[in-house]
């Protein structure tokens, strides 16, 4: 399989350098192919706008989804988002992997997600969700944290990690059409001394040597809706 893996932090020899580390050796000896978009290091332009496309905007009024649809059928994204998407469409899975900020991606990562994942690409004209622009895909979080799990549950101060992660999970990535796979979690990577580390980097190994048949977060399906109000059915 063909694993794109999308890298958001700001310092290569991080303990997120380490788990990039340990998922290109893991992968590259269970026979897959890696490519990775190290996103600091390529100075991605996080910053969706009119420098996405290269044609004139009618009348100067920029709306972003409108102009990115036109320069989908045109041709005319920038150099920079098509290069993404290219290696999107080559893959078979995307790993995002990333340090918990803010309960979120870093900004590098969101707006590699605003620029990138293009209505008329991985969105729009019917496509979402099980239709979405990338199906057929699998996509992962790999990602650590400041707090520690307890803190992560449902009566922790922070509050469950599930909910936290919906956002991207299903926001994001299911949206898009990828199915999710259940994420690996590195909680509090700075403070779980080297073996609660070297712990994970062997647990993160495990699960990638096994990563075609690791377990789908489950949502509904596109069917399971009622069309017209977009809730669940009975
Ligand atoms: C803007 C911002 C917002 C944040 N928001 C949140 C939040 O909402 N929730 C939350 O929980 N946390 C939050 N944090 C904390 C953040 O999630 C953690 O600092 C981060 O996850 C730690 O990962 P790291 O890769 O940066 O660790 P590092 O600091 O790089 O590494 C941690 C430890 O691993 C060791 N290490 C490094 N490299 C290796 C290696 N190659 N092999 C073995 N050990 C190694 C280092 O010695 C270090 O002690 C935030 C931080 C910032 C800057």
């Amino acid at each position: 399989m063909n694993f794109l893996i999308l890298y958001a932090h700001p310092t290569r020899s991080s303990f997120n350098g380490k788990l990039l580390d340990v998922a290109i050796e893991a992968l590259t000896d269970a026979g897959h192919t890696v490519e990775v978009s190290d996103l600091y290091n390529i100075n991605f332009n996080p910053v969706a706008g009119k420098r996405d496309v290269t044609h004139e905007v009618d009348n100067g009024f920029f709306k972003l989804q409108i102009e990115q649809n036109k320069a989908i059928e045109q041709g005319t994204l920038s150099a920079d988002i098509i290069e993404e998407q290219n290696k999107l469409l080559w893959s078979d899975f995307v790993i995002l992997q990333f340090p918990l900020w803010w309960f979120s991606l870093p900004a590098i990562l969101k707006g590699y997600i605003d620029r990138v994942m293009t209505v008329g690409f991985a969105y729009g004209g019917g496509k979402w969700y099980d239709t979405g622009g990338l199906s057929g895909r699998k996509a992962m979080l790999s990602l650590t944290t400041g707090g520690p799990e307890q803190s992560y549950t449902e009566r922790g101060i922070n509050g469950d990690i599930d909910s936290i992660l919906f956002h991207i999970n299903h926001g994001m990535l299911a949206f898009c059409g990828f199915k999710v796979v259940e994420p690996f979690i590195a909680w509090s990577a700075a403070h779980v001394g080297d073996e609660g580390r070297q712990e994970y980097i062997d647990a993160y190994r495990n699960k990638l040597q096994n990563i075609v048949s690791e377990p789908l977060i489950q949502y509904p399906s596109l069917a399971d809706y009622d069309p017209k109000t977009m809730t669940l059915k009975d």
